[in-house]
This record gives C-alpha cells, structure tokens and sequence, in this order.
C-alpha cells in the first residue's frame, strides 16, 4: 500500500511538519505541527484538499517547536496527540528543567536591541514564551493539552495499512523518537539525526552520550532508507554514513 507523504515547513526556525498519509485508506498522522500563530490553517487545509482522516499528532518531542500547533489541530480535528513518556510533561510545561539547562545559562544577543543579555523564558496557560534582555518577546508557542497516549521504544502507530515503529532516541531530549518504516524505507528523526549534523544536547535533559547512542542505533537503518529530519532537508542513512562529521566520530 502506499503512503502519502506532504512536507510544510512551519513555525520561526523553521520546522518541518509533515502530514502522512495511507493512500488506501485516507487515514493520516500529523508529525511535529510546530505551528505559529494562524499557520494550523496550512495544515488544515492539506487535510481537506487530500479528504484526510486525522488519526493522530505525533510529537518527535516535547520542545514547543514541535507542539505549537497540537491544541488547534486537535480542536479542529479531534485526533489524538501521542508522544514519547518521557517528555509527556513537556506538552504542557515546556520549559521544564530550562533554566538549569547549560544552553539558559550563557547570555544570548537581544535581536532587538543587540546586547548580550539573558532571555527570559514566561510560561501562563495559553503560551511559552521567551523574552529578550530589553523585554521583546522573540519567541512564543501554543501549549499543548496533555498526551492522549504515551509511547514508548518499539511500539507500533497504525494508520490504515501503514505503520511506524517508534525507536526511542533520547538526547536531544530524554524521550525523543524516530519514527520508522521498513516497507516504505523512511524514518522521521525529529531533532536526534539531520542533514550532516545532529539536534543539540545542551537543552533540559539533553545528554551527549545518549545523543551518541541514538545515532548508532539510526545507523543500523538500511542504507537506502530516507531520513526526514525536524528541522532542514531530507538525506539518507548511507550519505550520514559518508558525509555526517559527528557519525564518523561514532
Ligand atoms: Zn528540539
Ligand atoms: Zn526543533
């Protein structure tokens, strides 16, 4: 059977949302809808245009990049939202453990005034924010509702005859997960493996050796197999063999 597959880059940096689907069937996941305010109306509208049956929103992981547009897409759709158990708490309190993170620690260049300055990170019910030295809000995200489901390593997500294994790789964050399928020769690696480099580990919970051990364990893909990471373009698993820096540092 094959799969629909549709990329939409959203949010500030960008991220890529993807929108996947059983042609059979028409029943479809959304992965990491990391939307900015009004942009869930591209992914709506992707929907309606394939006459698409939203089964489920699949969160790579729990930073708001990647769960912006959960609340909206779930409100309109009524699709469950599943990610990994470990970062589960991150839907609905994203900075969670952030100030103590080494990246939270180190001043950061206000965009609008230019000193070097720490941002601050503002949480209320409706959003997360984060807020430059001179008080511009640079950055803010929807929060998510809570999981609907939580996943861990080696479970299966079904939609219509297609199905993803979930492969736990943590250290971008503890519970990040690839998302992957044989048949198809496809993995969605969310912020763990991208085009020649990998996510940071720097974050709240974030671990270098776990981010090591992750990206062993996506090495053991088939070569062929198409990586679509969160953020950048698409590669394969036999060119981040080759090509990738920190793979051949493994
Ligand atoms: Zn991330
Ligand atoms: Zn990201």
């Amino acid at each position: 059977m094959s799969i629909l597959l549709r990329c939409l880059p959203v949010g500030y940096l960008p991220t890529n949302c993807y929108v996947l689907a059983c042609e059979g069937t028409q029943e479809a996941i959304v992965i990491d809808p990391g939307t900015k305010e009004g942009e869930e109306n591209r992914i709506i509208g992707t929907i309606e245009q394939l006459k698409l049956n939203l089964e489920f929103i699949v969160c790579t992981h729990g930073h708001p990049d990647h769960t912006a547009g959960n609340k909206k897409l779930k409100q309109i759709t009524g699709a469950d939202i599943l990610i990994h158990e470990r970062d589960a708490p991150l839907l609905t309190n994203p900075w969670l453990g952030a100030e103590e993170s080494p990246a939270f620690k180190v001043p950061h260049r206000c965009p609008i005034c230019g000193k070097q300055e720490m941002v601050r990170l503002d949480i209320d019910g409706e959003k997360a924010r984060t807020i430059s030295g001179c008080g511009v809000v640079v950055w803010e995200a929807e929060i998510s509702p809570p999981a609907d489901k939580v996943l861990s390593d080696g479970d299966r997500i079904s939609f219509g005859q297609t199905e993803l294994k979930v492969i736990h790789t943590p250290g971008h964050t503890a519970g990040g997960i690839s998302l992957y399928s044989a048949d198809e020769r496809m993995v969605f690696t969310g912020d763990t493996l991208s085009s020649g480099s990998h996510g940071r580990t720097d974050l709240a919970r974030g671990s270098e050796e776990d981010m090591k051990l992750s990206l062993r364990k996506l090495m053991q893909l088939p070569t062929e197999t198409v990586v679509y990471p969160g953020h950048g373009d698409s590669t394969t698993i036999g060119k981040e063999r080759m090509d990738n820096p920190y793979v051949q540092l493994l």
